[in-house]
């Protein structure tokens, strides 16, 4: 995916009875620099704005019985219809606790798909035939319940965001983050030098670039075992980091 000059390379639309949340996004950070270059396209529309009831209502109480409240089909199903119309192809992602579970490797699945609809439930959920008849895929940003798909929207699009050209400027900063090639980020550390009696390891200022990679990569490894050693286990090791592992397990020994 290459960026011309104000080329939006992703569109997202988002189904939400509450749009104001999203200025969270919109407005600030990084996301908000890319939606305001366009590189990011963000479009809100709220069922309340397609339902004909007195009270501009959303939800109703289950059939069947049972506790709360779900969102009504009409206003849900004509605005994603409308998001439909005006996205044409886009891929329709009802934001869910039982969906594919979100993780670094799948973003760039959503990443391909350049045109999302998102659908924010609230309430208890939505009614059962709004995803039989329109959702395309179920994502979860993980194992408990919010009270609304709003927030799981804003991590997916704040996650994705990052690795659209031209979002974050250095594609260097993206390879040495967390998670990269299983292996958590190393620590760091910036000016001053030294600060309640509390310094920065030595290497960092000698301005030895290779020994600098190298104890960076030690750091890396040996953090990830600690904090997270299941990542190890999926990582294909090279010969360095073989070494580096061994010796740190040596020593724990
Ligand atoms: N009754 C639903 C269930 O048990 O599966 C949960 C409904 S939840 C209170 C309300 C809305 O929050 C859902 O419709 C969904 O859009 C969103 N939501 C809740 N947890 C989520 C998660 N882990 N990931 C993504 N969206 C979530």
């Amino acid at each position: 995916m290459k960026k011309k000059d104000n080329q939006t390379l992703i569109s997202f639309y988002i189904i939400t009875i509450f749009p104001e949340m999203f200025t969270s996004i919109s407005n600030y950070g990084v996301t908000g620099k890319a939606i305001q270059k366009k590189i990011i396209k963000l479009s809100l529309l709220n069922p309340r704005d397609f339902t004909k009831h007195k009270y501009k209502s959303v939800d109703d109480r289950p059939y069947g019985g049972g506790p709360g409240m779900l969102m009504t089909f009409q206003p849900l199903y004509l605005s994603i219809k409308h998001a439909k119309s005006l996205l044409q192809d886009a891929t329709v992602i009802y934001l869910s606790p039982q969906g594919v579970k979100l993780n670094q490797s799948n973003i760039f699945q959503l990443i391909q798909k350049k045109k999302i609809i998102f659908v924010c439930g609230r309430y208890e959920g939505i009614d059962q035939r709004i995803i039989d008849s329109l959702i395309d895929e179920e994502w979860s940003i993980g194992d408990y319940i919010l009270t609304g798909g709003e927030l799981a929207a804003m991590v997916i699009i704040d996650s994705i965001s990052r690795f659209i050209p031209g979002v974050i400027k250095t594609k260097k900063s993206l390879e040495r983050e967390s998670f990269y090639d299983n292996l958590l980020d190393y620590p760091n550390y910036t000016r001053p030098r030294k600060i309640y009696n509390m310094t920065v390891p030595e290497i960092l200022l000698s301005g030895d670039h290779d020994k600098i990679r190298s104890w960076r990569l030690k750091k890396s490894i040996e953090i990830t075992l600690e904090k997270r050693p299941d990542l190890l286990e999926k990582k294909t090791l090279q010969k360095e980091e073989k070494i580096i592992l061994n010796a740190y397990k040596k020593n724990k020994k």
